[in-house]
Order: structure tokens, then sequence, then C-alpha cells
């Protein structure tokens, strides 16, 4: 009551809260960009096609929110997308398809994982998630050969932080080829996170906007009192 900012809703979003998917070719193409020019097209069609950007208020974790989120079950659940998005990373990280041992967490990054296995005929090892749904190291299935490099795989990457468990599977950073993502939304910070580690990485896309501190101020999803969604349950 009293001294409330009157809420200026400059977009709609479904009445419940629900997210909603993010369509128009325009709008994707301000929204997301690729390292890689010469495939951009194809992962906007793809993005565009299966709904995988949603529009909502995402909590990416308790001091960070952001109004779009990649969804890559989306994409994850068609065989044929998911191959295709598997040719292309192992198009632009040529250190996926040497032998390794693919380790993701049980989130959708499964999808991806098991594309590449498929691709470069590597074993898939997948790691249990926490009640948060953030991963740790503990197999749920596969094997971690140690004569073997890993190389991690993510569905979306935010900073990176929340793959620090899985470091965890091998002694040293040499023992891991690299990282590779659908999406990455903190970009900066992820490349910090990766050379920090002295690890490679590749991906897709990444996000143009930011992510907001969770205050009215700073958060157009605050002040429009929208239903925060955890970003955690759209992996
Ligand atoms: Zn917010």
């Amino acid at each position: 009551m009293g001294n409330k900012k009157p809420a200026m809703k400059n977009r709609e979003l479904a009445a419940d809260g629900r997210p909603v998917q993010v369509k128009d070719d325009r709008s994707l193409r301000r929204l997301l960009v690729s390292p890689h020019s010469h495939i951009v097209d194809r992962l906007l069609t793809i993005i565009r096609d299966t709904g995988a950007l949603l529009e909502g208020h995402f909590e990416l974790d308790p001091s960070r929110h952001s109004p779009y989120f990649v969804r890559f079950s989306q994409i994850g659940w068609n065989q044929t997308l998911v191959d295709q998005v598997a040719a292309m990373l192992i198009e632009v990280a040529p250190f996926v398809a040497k032998p390794s041992t693919i380790v993701c967490a049980e989130t959708s990054a499964i999808f991806l994982a098991q594309a590449l296995g498929r691709k470069t005929g590597n074993s898939v090892a997948v790691t249990a998630i926490d009640t948060m749904r953030q991963p740790t190291a503990m197999l749920r299935t596969g094997n971690v050969d140690s004569r073997q490099p890993i190389v991690l795989v993510s569905d979306v990457i935010t900073t990176g932080r929340s793959l620090t468990p899985l470091l965890g599977l091998k002694p040293s950073s040499s023992a891991f080829r690299g990282i590779v993502a659908f999406a990455v939304l903190s970009t900066a910070r992820f490349q910090d996170f990766a050379r920090e580690r002295n690890l490679e990485s590749e991906w897709l896309v990444s996000s143009t906007w930011e992510a907001s501190s969770p205050a009215p101020a700073e958060c157009r999803g605050c002040a429009d009192g929208e239903t925060l969604l955890p970003a955690n349950e759209f992996s």
C-alpha cells in the first residue's frame, strides 16, 4: 500500500505468470547471438520453431533475475533437431569428438550428451542433481574411465558455477577436454569461469540481455509483480 511505484506493464505475459514463447524473428535476433555466424540462422530457426526461448520472470539464483530463459528440452525431445545441434557443436568444438567420457547432469543436458555420444561413439555418464536441481558429482548412470578425459556437457549455462561439483570427478583440470553447451546466458562470467580453470569451452548461442538484481528498481518482473519462476525448473 501507499508509495508503490505504478506498475508499467510493457509486455503481456500469461495471466497466471506462466512464461510465453518468443516466436518472432526480430525479437530472437535481438535477444540471442552466436559466436558462430555461419550457423546463427539455423539456430534461431530451431529456437523459434520449438519455442525454446521463454519470456517471464526467472530466478537464476537468489541474487539474479532474468526476463528470459532458454528451455533446451523444447529442442531436446526432437531427435532430428538435437542431432543437428550436436553436429553443429562438434563442428565448432572438435575436441568433443576425441576419445573421452561425456558427462552431464540429469537435466535436459542429457538430450545433448546422448546425441554427442551417438555421433562420436564416446560413452556418456550422467550425474545426479540435488533437491534444488543443482548438479552433484554422484554418478547416476555410466562410468568415468580413469584413463579417459572428460567432456562436460550442459544445455544452458548461466555462469558455470553450478558445474563446479562435476569438476571434482577428476583430480586435475588437465583431465577435462573442455565444456560445451547449447546456450550461455552470462557469457563474460562463464568465460572467466572457464579461463580460471584452464578449460576449453564452446557454445552455440549467447544471450544479449542482462540478469538483474531482485529489486523493483532493477528488475522489470519484480516491478510488475510477476510470479517468480525458478529457472532450474525449466532445465
Ligand atoms: Zn525480479
